[in-house]
């Protein structure tokens, strides 16, 4: 028997350590939307009540607000409703572009507006340059309600660039003044591939970092969580594109990397046999109590492992 062989009968305990990113959960711009609407004064506020979209692309958080009595609309539906049908809207953290401001006005709906002021910089920056005469170049994903706000603000002047084949694509004077604008959310190293890139075709152009705070930490975050642990548990909506970039850049670095929106989709125990260390992170549109229930689940499943 080797020195390092358990003794007999000796059952090895399994360590599948669990670790919890500090970065997990609601970002500041999500949880001061979640907290305008959950504190809203249903005496006072001019009814119904809908919220453009989701507020939070979570589907507890949208039950809960369902629950208060406040109904999704989308953006078909608020532009086609009359004066009357639509007291108040909620504008999610995302952003809506100027004209839905000028509808609201338009139809005597009142607003509360809960975008995320890390969004409302992006706006403004889009606003800004568009009237100096700059071509915006807006890295994001074209189907993004905050990427649609921007290019909206922006005059429709910007060329939006979701992947390599956009920006392959792109086709500006070169007498242009170019600015380079991104989605909060972005991944830094898509924005830092498309300025290289834009830089070698235009040497002058420009770039704003409009990536926000809560992005950059999470990205650089999970890269090295995703090296160093056996298992990594992104937690979020797919519709979420800050989650989905988490997850994307998890599974590029670890292949046992799940993506999932909560406890309910959790793989049996046993996928996380043999893993010594499972990492927990979170979009920021995960609230906390799901990521309770997830952490909660984990350790049962250590458990049992360990009961093994
Ligand atoms: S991810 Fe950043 S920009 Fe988006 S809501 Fe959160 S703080 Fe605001």
């Amino acid at each position: 028997m080797r020195k390092t062989d358990p003794e007999p009968g000796f059952r090895m305990k399994i360590v599948m350590k669990i670790t919890l990113s500090q970065f997990a959960g609601f970002c500041d711009g999500v949880r001061r939307a979640f907290d305008i609407v959950d504190n809203l004064d249903s005496d006072k506020v001019k009814k119904p009540v809908y919220v453009l979209g989701s507020l939070v692309h979570n589907r507890d958080v949208v039950k809960k607000i369902e629950e208060k009595g406040i109904k999704k609309i989308d953006l078909e539906g608020f532009t086609r409703a009359k004066e009357g049908e639509i007291g108040t809207v909620i504008i999610t953290a995302h952003g809506v572009g100027p004209q839905i401001y000028g509808l609201a006005k338009e139809k005597n709906i009142d607003i509360v507006d809960t975008t995320c002021p890390k969004v409302i910089k992006v706006q403004r920056l889009a606003q800004a340059y568009s009237k100096r005469g700059y071509a915006i170049i807006l890295v994001g994903d074209k189907e993004h309600k905050e990427v649609k706000s921007i290019f909206e603000w922006g005059n429709g002047r910007a060329t939006i660039i979701s992947d390599r084949e956009d920006l392959k694509n792109i086709n500006l004077a070169q007498s242009e003044k170019i600015i380079i604008l991104s989605q909060t959310t972005q991944s830094r190293d898509f924005v830092d591939e498309v300025y290289g890139s834009v830089k070698e075709k235009y040497p002058d152009a420009e770039i704003a970092n409009t990536i926000c705070l809560a992005t950059n930490q999470r990205q650089d975050e999970i890269k090295k969580i995703a090296r160093e642990s056996d298992v990594v548990m992104v937690i979020g909506s797919t519709e979420s594109a800050n989650s989905t970039r988490l997850y994307e850049i998890a599974k590029s670095l670890n292949k046992k990397s799940v993506f999932i929106e909560s406890d309910e989709d959790m793989p049996e125990c046993g996928f996380f046999k043999g893993a010594d260390t499972v990492a927990v992170t979170a979009g920021a549109s995960t609230p906390d109590w799901i990521i309770e229930r997830v952490i909660a689940r984990l350790e049962s499943c250590k458990n049992s492992l360990n009961a093994v």
